[in-house]
């Protein structure tokens, strides 16, 4: 094990070329289509991965980075100049303040107009003096419930852009799907692409014709969902090499003839603080929850739900010590677990101990693990310690 690992802490290793691998499916399922392009989102902290470890891997990958917070798009730029990248396109998809929308126009990333708080926004835009228009992407609302414009408010919209052509340029037309990945059956998602071809044929039209670039499928449907894919892919889970959902990776099989291969990005592992004998009638952890029955080897790891292992999975979950699986013993704690490895590792006074990633033959994964917290591989990634150091491995 290379010097660079962490001593005394979890770490997260993530995996270059399996990124670059997932990267490459979602150019595959574009193959036929020709120029389409691949847009890669890095929000929530690249989904847990680190968005300063993970920008350096995504970014040769992706002809657009899609961030929630206007910072984030900023960052992207500076690390651009610093390193001498080839410039992305950068849009930020969350709700922009006033300060931020004149940085972002002076950086050249666009933004997301998705309500007419825009109209005092533009007037602000104005008031900064920008060195040239901000570009601008329109939400419309095609079924999520969430942002966007419904299409009764386009025609609104576009007189905004005509009274404020100094300032803003419409420059794409986005929407999101609320229910391509709890389903194998898309009515619901093809209601939602028509209304946004419609959505976007009229605000093409109130806008004297202009070309607007069109986006809209997620993972999901740009897997599942060919009439979705428009001019642009906004990959994200997919991207890090995990499925949206069990059905989504069963509707590729039926769509695509045979499910793609994605390979995820991250495994996480954690060097034991201190390995020992516990004898029969010890209890381990908070609450007493558990008792050893016999003389019993623990392992003690530096790692708990501070770091993002779900205190819901106690009592259900393992990792794995030389390849074989180890239940955790009593409570997950702020930051310790223990780890009964009487049968892994009876002789060693140290252990590695892997909680996401594979070991030997055995592979135990983001899915297991969300699974045993009752909740999703989305919210069990996104919500891994942003403090955690990540190491690149090849
Ligand atoms: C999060 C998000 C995506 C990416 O979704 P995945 O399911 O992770 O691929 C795309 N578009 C928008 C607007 C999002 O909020």
């Amino acid at each position: 094990m290379s010097r660079a690992y962490p001593e005394r802490a979890s770490y997260l290793e993530l995996s270059a070329s399996a990124l670059r691998h997932n990267a490459l499916v979602f150019r595959g399922l574009e193959a036929a289509a020709g120029a389409r392009r691949l847009g890669a989102v890095i929000k929530g902290n690249a989904y847990g991965h680190g968005f300063e470890e993970t920008l350096p891997l995504v970014h040769p990958e992706a002809d657009v980075l899609y961030v929630i917070a206007a910072r984030d798009g900023l960052e992207v730029r500076e690390r651009e100049r610093e390193h001498g990248w080839a410039r992305r396109d950068v849009l930020v998809l969350g709700a922009v303040g006033p300060r931020e929308l004149s940085e972002l126009a002076a950086a050249r990333v666009s933004a997301v107009m998705s309500d007419f708080s825009w109209l005092q926004l533009a007037g602000e835009l104005r008031a900064a003096k920008l060195p040239a228009p901000l570009e601008v992407h329109v939400h419309v609302d095609s079924g999520l419930g969430r942002e966007g414009f419904t299409a009764g408010e386009l025609p609104r919209v576009a007189e905004l852009f005509k009274a404020h052509a100094d300032v803003l340029r419409p420059a794409g037309v986005l929407s999101h799907f609320a229910n391509v990945e709890d389903v194998t059956e898309q009515g619901y998602a093809l209601q939602q692409v028509a209304r946004f071809e419609a959505g976007a044929a009229a605000l093409e039209a109130a806008l004297g014709g202009v070309k607007l670039e069109r986006h809209m499928a997620a993972s999901a449907a740009s897997l599942v969902l060919p009439q979705s894919r428009f001019d642009v892919l906004r990959v994200g889970i997919s991207l890090y090499g995990l499925w949206p959902s069990p059905q989504t990776r069963l509707s590729a099989r039926v769509v695509l003839g045979e499910a793609p291969v994605l390979k995820p990005v991250l495994s996480w592992r954690c060097k034991s603080q201190a390995v020992k004998w516990l004898e029969a009638g010890a209890y381990v952890g908070y609450g007493c929850t558990w008792r050893a029955s016999e003389r019993t080897r623990i392992a003690v790891l530096p790692m708990g739900y501070y770091d993002g292992y779900p205190r819901l999975a106690s009592g259900k979950a393992y990792a794995l010590v030389n390849g074989r699986r180890c239940p955790f013993l009593g409570r997950v704690m702020m930051n310790h677990v223990v780890l009964d490895v009487t049968r892994a590792a009876p002789e060693r006074d140290e252990v590695l101990a892997t909680l996401i990633g594979t070991d030997g033959d055995e592979t135990l994964s983001v899915e297991a693990l969300a699974g045993w917290a009752d909740t999703i591989n989305y919210e069990l990634v996104s919500r891994l310690g942003a403090h955690l150091e990540r190491v690149v491995v090849g």
